[in-house]
């Protein structure tokens, strides 16, 4: 630290990225990406775009917000596209807390929620999972604050039914309610159909997951009007050309080609409950996960132990040093080839494992 760095970030501890090794040839399943490449749509409107760099960016996202809308059956103004959803997250924190409102999530969700509270100098309430890491909906009724809530959560991969989701809403009505849909492609039921109904409910995605585009960062979020131009304030306030042509230009790419979504979706779902299986098999409790990752842990190897032992056979996976869930490991699903090799490499360190003690 510099002896220049502001006091106002005393209690900052920034986010951990997981690992992004820049040496190939590892089986990569630690950051939730997908294992298949845009669509071929995404990557030719990029191209194309490639070629007016020296032209700023429409500062409107007009024709990517357009596409969203009919995407969501929502108006344009009900959209806002950001830098990654972790960005539509930031615009929510700056916008919607402060003394008033402080931030109230899960003790075990996105770490990223506690980042942004740090940053913005916002309080914030934790709200224990139950013993089986579920939500329980009637601990965030009237929580006096602005509420943010993945669903389906990270990094459990459990998610909470619409009608569930809707009573946190409802039971907010004096705060936003800030529903993280960044999973919720693969199989949990999204609130967006809310958004009429409510006008503190803003739900916020990303294209990083289901549509393979981690790398361009492209995020939004969407809701009622003013709460879009609340967030719109802060954009233009920090970074009005906050997309870049090639990523605007990929994601209308993207949401035009819908069977290359739902392929690639479709095969995800299977991958995760074959894997699922596979690892229950070898003695994993592995939790109902709705999202492109599970969530296990096994008995006789920890997980720190299980993350380093992958690690070293060129497997990576991720695990959080938190003392609730130290005992798990959250494994992105990959191609079936990733995963057979996942529980190839799994079973042997098992084996060594039985075979020592
Ligand atoms: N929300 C959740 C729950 C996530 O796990 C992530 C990915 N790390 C994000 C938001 C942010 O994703 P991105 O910024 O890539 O859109």
């Amino acid at each position: 630290m510099s002896r220049f760095f502001s006091e106002r970030y005393d209690n900052l501890t920034p986010y951990t990225p997981g690992e992004q090794p820049q040496k190939t040839g590892y089986v990569k399943l630690n950051t939730n990406e997908s294992p298949f490449a845009a669509s071929p749509y995404a990557i030719k409107a990029a191209y194309t775009e490639m070629k007016q760099l020296e032209l700023y960016p429409d500062p409107e996202c007009a024709g990517l917000r357009r596409a969203l809308a009919d995407t969501y059956n929502l108006t344009p103004s009900q959209v806002l596209a950001t830098n990654g959803s972790d960005e539509a997250l930031y615009f929510a924190f700056l916008a919607f807390c402060d003394e008033k409102h402080p931030a109230v999530f899960a003790d075990v969700t996105y770490d990223f929620y506690r980042v942004f509270a740090e940053l913005t100098g916002t309080n914030y309430r934790l709200i224990p999972l139950e013993g089986d890491l579920t939500i329980d909906p009637k601990k965030f009724a009237k929580a006096g604050g602005t509420v943010f809530l993945a669903n389906p959560n990270a990094p459990t991969g459990l998610a909470l039914s619409r009608d569930e989701v809707e009573y946190i809403i409802a039971q907010n009505q004096d705060n936003v309610v800030v529903v993280d849909e960044a999973y919720v492609d693969f199989g949990a039921e999204s609130c967006v159909s809310l958004i009429d109904k409510y006008d503190n409910l803003l739900v916020v995605r990303t294209f990083s997951k289901s549509r393979s585009m981690a790398g361009a960062r492209l995020g939004f979020a969407m809701g009622c009007d003013p709460l879009i131009n609340d967030l719109n304030t802060l954009r233009y306030s920090t970074n009005p050309y906050n997309i870049n042509r090639m990523t605007m230009a990929a994601g209308i790419g993207a949401l035009a080609d819908k069977d290359y979504f739902y392929n690639c979706l479709n095969t995800i779902c299977d991958n995760r409950a074959e894997s699922k299986l596979k690892l229950e098999e070898l003695g994993f409790e592995v939790t109902n996960s709705k999202a492109n990752f599970l969530f296990a842990k096994h008995p006789d190897i920890g997980g720190q132990e299980l993350y380093e032992k992958l690690k070293q056979r060129g497997v990576l996976i991720r695990h959080f040093e938190k003392s609730r869930i130290k005992d798990y490991n959250r494994i992105t699903v990959g191609t079936m080839g990733q995963m057979n090799l996942l529980v190839k490499h799994i079973s042997e360190i098992l084996e060594e494992k039985h075979e020592n003690s």
